[in-house]
């Protein structure tokens, strides 16, 4: 089928290569353009500012098949206040929680401060709309806690939540409206140093199956199915991905947030251990029929080592040559800032190693990584490095 994938990071280029494997004919681009059922029988929207901006609902006026939610059900995302109160109405586990609206209360700092004080626990403050991952702050003193409320409030609305912590992983799920199902787990790497030190960038790697105590499955049953019931019985089926991140807590795994898309790497990661069509279970799902695509994982492993430019993630150097001298054996190259053989982005490319255990896996990737150079570039050793069996333990 010809597949509009949205979009031009590496998760795209995941999502392009899942569909191409099995013969789809599959084109990248930032926006629909003229896209109509007559060249285009399915698009799959890469990042959520596309999910945001409708472009589900601009494919059900052109009588497109899309894989993604509309732009209201994208809220899931876009709000994590709303993310927060549908959870609490569907008994979904999370850490306790509130919301502040500067435009409602001239007395929103004194507010947030009260019930922080009240909750007598350390909190995060998330700003509550979408900020490309720059909109939470886990502050390291009460000092700290203070003046990220006072730039919070500044900001608009945001939400305190109680900081929990504990391992993290990322559960994708694809849904028809009506049924999940669920992607082997990952857990990627936020910081850009090693032993996760450093400032947070959009991914530095990611692996999967993350060993995590839930099965996909039971997890799938908790954090997501609710969700899928939930929108379903308002008359408003969501199609495409939930991606929950979620911490497994010494009081069991607890919901940190909700995404509408792939992630990016977990994507680069995940996608290569789906051995069904992805366009075939895209389609599918866009029809309410998912059920009917039997669902085969590949029993391997995946590691994903993103490169990164000079300067990443402060303002990235753009224009050095990539040199290559290695091809996809067992490790596929994804791109994502890359220009005519020059890097023109943070992130430049990723590489993901498959392998039948995570450390050859990792061994794949990291012999994939080593042919390739560019001036600058950045990468971290210890991808997968809590994984026991990945060779740091
Ligand atoms: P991203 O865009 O990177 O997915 P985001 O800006 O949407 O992130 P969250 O995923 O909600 O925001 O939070 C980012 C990170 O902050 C989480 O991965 C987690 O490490 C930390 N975090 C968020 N909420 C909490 C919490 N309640 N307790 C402890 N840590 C938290």
């Amino acid at each position: 089928m010809r597949v509009l994938v949205l979009g031009a990071g590496g998760r795209e280029q995941a999502i392009a290569w899942a569909c191409r494997r099995h013969g789809h004919d599959v084109r990248l681009a930032a926006d629909l353009g003229d896209a109509s059922p007559d060249d285009t029988d399915l698009v799959i929207p890469g990042p959520e500012a596309a999910l945001v901006a409708g472009a589900a609902d601009e494919c059900a006026r052109r009588g497109i098949p899309c894989f993604g939610p509309t732009a209201a059900l994208a809220e899931l995302e876009a709000s994590k206040g709303f993310a927060r109160d549908l959870a609490t109405a569907l008994d979904i586990p999370g850490p306790a929680y509130a919301r502040f609206d500067p435009a409602r209360s001239e007395r929103v700092v004194d507010d947030a401060i009260a019930w922080w004080s009240a909750l007598d626990r350390p909190v995060v403050v998330k700003l509550d709309g979408l900020a490309a991952g720059k909109g939470v702050t886990v502050p390291a003193s009460d000092g700290e806690t203070r003046a990220a409320i006072v730039d919070a409030a500044a900001a608009g609305p945001f939400v305190l939540e109680e900081r929990i912590s504990g391992p993290e992983c990322s559960l994708l799920a694809l849904c028809d409206g009506t049924t999940a199902v669920a992607l082997p787990l990952a857990q990627d790497h936020k910081r850009i140093g090693e032993g996760d030190t450093g400032p947070n960038t959009g991914g530095m790697g990611a692996y999967a199956p993350a060993p995590v105590a839930h099965t996909a499955d039971d997890l799938l049953a908790t954090f997501v199915q609710p969700v899928v019931d939930h929108f379903a019985a308002a008359g408003t089926p969501y199609v495409g991905v939930i991606f929950a991140g979620l911490m497994s807590t010494g009081n069991g795994p607890r919901l940190i947030e909700y995404n509408v898309r792939f992630g990016d790497p977990e994507a680069q990661a995940v996608l290569p251990l789906l051995a069904t069509d992805l366009a075939e279970l895209a389609l599918a799902a866009a029809n309410g029929s998912i059920g009917d695509v039997p669902l085969t994982i590949d029993d391997r492993s995946a590691v994903t080592v993103v490169a990164a430019a000079a300067g990443y993630p402060g303002t990235p150097e753009s224009g050095a040559t990539i040199t290559d001298r290695g091809d996809d054996g067992d490790a596929i190259r994804f791109d994502a800032g890359v220009t005519d053989g020059r890097t023109s982005g943070g992130r430049v490319l990723a590489v993901t190693g498959l392998g039948d255990d995570l450390a050859a896996a990792r061994d794949a990737a990291y012999r994939r990584l080593a042919a390739i150079e560019f001036a600058g570039m950045q990468h971290r050793r210890d991808i997968a490095w809590r994984a026991p069996g990945a060779g740091f333990r």
